[in-house]
């Protein structure tokens, strides 16, 4: 028998027990003849107590050691309130070891002081660790909580297929070369994409999968290439729906893992999110939305600016900080088509761009933003994108600069009527902004010819924070329809049915209207806990290189191997 008990259960009640513990030594002290040892498993820690001669000289115990021991629980002269099992100790009558251990290359302890490196080549040491065994217990509870929602509303978990052929996602995938298919290759899945719209097709109500997906992009901290998402899709939808649907998920999920009631989430367009925020996924927990200010100019007949496509600004107030962050901030957003006004405490002006500025000038924005002293105004003007994306990023780096991003707080949001395409300089062609298979506004269509750039689909984001958590649109189940977008995407027609034609043939049976969204877990993990890595929620994540180094992954394959492949 390896043990009676685990090392967190233990406590004053189980005063006077014989008892047997399994667990690793995290901590060893010797205070004369007598030693102390904190053993640790995943339940927790536990104290033990021993003379020293109970343990002879050869019988080294360091730290890592796998022991067994056999003991009476005592109660603890000098306690800790901080563990369950802080009030006892074991007075030890028996140890064994079960496995000796080499020194650990980091301490095992809630602190570290190994760095990312160390941690993630020894990372079956770094899960002993509590911050990151939590996390894993906290990941699963997510999942389950996500499979019981979804599962009680009616759902089906199914899987569908990794080994996929190339689909145009947005991303670029892996490619799998195939043994016994001489020259021909799979794709890992980006997302169960098509699979999921085929089980519409095939007459499941809804589905939902958590499952891993693969994009052969640049890995970041909030990025991995191989990653999970929520995926589900719904019969019989449309935007509303989904939105209704998703918004009550995602605030049950908040209620449960965080006990967090959540607001309802506001909804914006698109081109709204881009005219208020400069950006399509805006941080909404600090206000600071733009003001468009070319009526202002004319009115007022503003020399220096009335030439300008577009004139914003946003108002900053009661700005507290260091001054020489500011000035050194100020001084960085020189020269780019932005100027500042500060009002001062005693009521006089500060400004950059004191060659066109003037007191009158500064007048009239202060009263049209009615500033109040120790408010700042920020004005962006130029070409309308370059303005909005400018005081975009301005916009977000006062929030930091000013600690205006709330911690504990979750502002969700949903972005609506993306465009279906954009333009691709590289390529001279357009590309689908979601993918090829996200419905357009029907009352746009007729922009397909001429201007297939103002087309607006019906497509959706989750922003929380102003960080992108989910994604989705209303699925295209015409077949017409699907065959025009792939045109106007660039490609040939034997393109289409080498590509997809089994798809289009699956839109001839009757495909229901459909819908769905994909949400990122990694992320929502991260996002709910507050964290700003999501490897810390990923039992074996790769680096933000993509390489898995404890596996040293990736890596050279043998000639032989090669060959097998087909590879000369
Ligand atoms: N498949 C999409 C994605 O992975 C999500 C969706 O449209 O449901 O981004």
């Amino acid at each position: 028998m390896y043990r009676t008990h685990n090392c967190g259960e233990l406590c004053e009640k189980d005063i006077g027990k014989e008892v047997i513990l399994s667990g690793w030594i995290q901590k060893k002290r010797n205070f004369g003849s007598l030693c102390f040892i904190d053993i640790r498993d995943y339940f927790g820690i536990t104290q033990l107590i021993f003379s020293r001669k109970l343990v002879d000289k050869k019988f080294f115990l360091g730290k890592e050691f796998l022991i067994k021991i056999k003991g009476k629980v005592v109660e603890r002269s000098s306690k800790n309130n901080k563990i369950p099992t802080g009030k006892i100790e074991i007075l030890v009558s028996q140890i064994e070891i079960l496995n000796s251990s080499l020194p650990p290359p980091f301490s095992i302890e809630n602190k570290t002081d190994g760095n990312e490196k160390i941690r993630m080549t020894y990372r079956y040491l770094d899960i002993r660790r509590n911050p990151i065994k939590n996390n894993l217990i906290i990941r699963h509870n997510l999942a389950l909580e996500i499979r019981n929602f979804l599962s009680k509303n009616g759902f089906l978990e199914i899987e569908t297929p990794i080994l996929i052929n190339y689909t145009p996602e947005g991303a670029r995938s892996f490619v799998v070369p195939s043994r016994t298919h001489v020259g021909k290759f799979y794709t890992l899945a980006q997302s169960p994409q098509l699979f999921k719209q085929l089980l519409m097709i095939g007459g499941v109500d809804k589905y939902f999968q958590i499952v891993k997906c693969f994009r052969d992009e640049d890995a970041r901290s909030d990025r991995q290439i191989e990653f999970t998402q929520i995926d589900c899709e719904m019969s019989f939808v449309g935007v509303t729906d989904v939105l209704t649907f998703f918004e009550y998920f995602i605030k049950h999920l908040f209620k449960k893992m965080k006990n967090i009631q959540l607001e309802p989430f506001p909804c914006i367009s698109y081109s709204d999110a881009m005219k208020m925020y400069g950006t399509d996924s805006p941080d909404i927990r600090f206000g600071m939305s733009f003001m468009e200010l070319n009526n202002l100019i004319k009115r007022k007949n503003i020399s220096f600016l009335k030439e300008q496509e577009l004139v914003i600004g946003i108002k900053v107030t009661k700005c507290h900080n260091d001054h020489d962050q500011i000035n050194f901030f100020l001084k960085k957003i020189e020269n780019k088509n932005i100027f500042w006004i500060q009002y001062l405490p005693d009521k006089t002006f500060l400004s950059s761009n004191s060659d066109f500025m003037n007191e009158e000038i500064m007048r009239i924005f202060i009263n049209h933003f009615q500033v109040t002293p120790g408010d700042f105004l920020f004005i962006s003007y130029g070409k309308k994108r370059k303005a909005r994306e400018t005081l975009g990023k301005i916009r977000l780096e006062i929030a930091n600069l000013f600690n205006l991003k709330k911690t504990k707080i979750f502002k969700p949001l949903w972005i609506t009527d993306l465009p279906l395409f954009e333009w691709n300089e590289k390529y001279k062609r357009y590309k689908s902004v979601h993918h090829p298979f996200t419905s357009p506004k029907e009352e746009d269509i007729h922009l397909l010819e001429k201007h297939p750039e103002s087309i607006r689909s019906k497509s959706y984001d989750l922003i929380i924070n102003g960080i992108e958590i989910g994604s989705g649109s209303i699925r295209i189940h015409n077949q017409n329809i699907q065959n025009l977008i792939f045109k106007h995407l660039g490609f040939s027609v034997k393109e289409i049915e080498s590509k997809f034609g089994f798809f289009i043939k699956a839109f001839e049976y009757g495909t229901p209207p459909h819908g769905g969204i994909a949400f990122g877990l990694d992320r929502l993990i991260n996002l709910l806990e507050e964290d700003d890595d999501i490897k810390n929620f990923i039992a074996f994540p790769k680096n933000n290189y993509g390489k898995d180094i404890m596996i040293k992954a990736p890596s050279f394959l043998k000639k032989e191997k090669l060959k097998e492949l087909h590879f000369r």
